[in-house]
């Protein structure tokens, strides 16, 4: 999925457990729960590299810096679970810039079976209905952040 939907599941999940031990396992689970929805993202492969792609990827990393600022803006007193959601639920990602400049990383135990899993689990569809299940993530998770108090 987009870093934008991982994003605000992540800090949806932050603001809502608020403890710790429970948003670093649910966090970073809830990433391979939502790759494993049908999906479309604006690269797969990293073969597939080009402007365009380029341009899709730091257009979704920036869009969701965005909406990180303004979520804690909004929710204050919930900065650092907000940060760890946002941290654990984005965190399985960061292995695409791995597998870019520093492969081998992402074959050392237990980094590879968690990278083998997130291959494992990744659906994609090359159909745009693909944004409709992110779209919702994003509303839905906007929705309780900026506008509702969630205690
Ligand atoms: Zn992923």
């Amino acid at each position: 999925m987009v870093a934008t939907a991982h994003l605000v599941a992540g800090a949806f999940l932050g603001r809502k457990l608020k403890k710790s031990k429970y948003i670093v396992p649910v966090s970073f689970a809830s990433h391979f729960v939502l790759d494993s929805i049908p999906h479309w993202q604006p690269v797969v492969n990293l073969q597939d590299w080009n402007s365009t792609t380029f341009v899709g990827v730091f257009g979704d990393v920036f869009l969701a810096l965005f909406l990180l600022f303004l979520i804690l803006k909004k929710n204050s007193k919930f900065f650092y679970p907000i940060l760890l959601g946002f941290f654990f639920a984005v965190l399985p990602d960061f292995g695409l810039g791995f597998s870019l400049y520093l492969p081998f990383i992402l074959e050392i135990p237990p980094i590879s079976y968690f990278w083998d899993f997130h291959i494992y689990v990744h659906r994609h569809t090359s159909s745009l209905l693909g944004i409709i299940p992110q779209l919702f993530i994003i509303f839905f998770g906007l929705f309780f952040l900026l506008k509702k108090k969630i205690d």
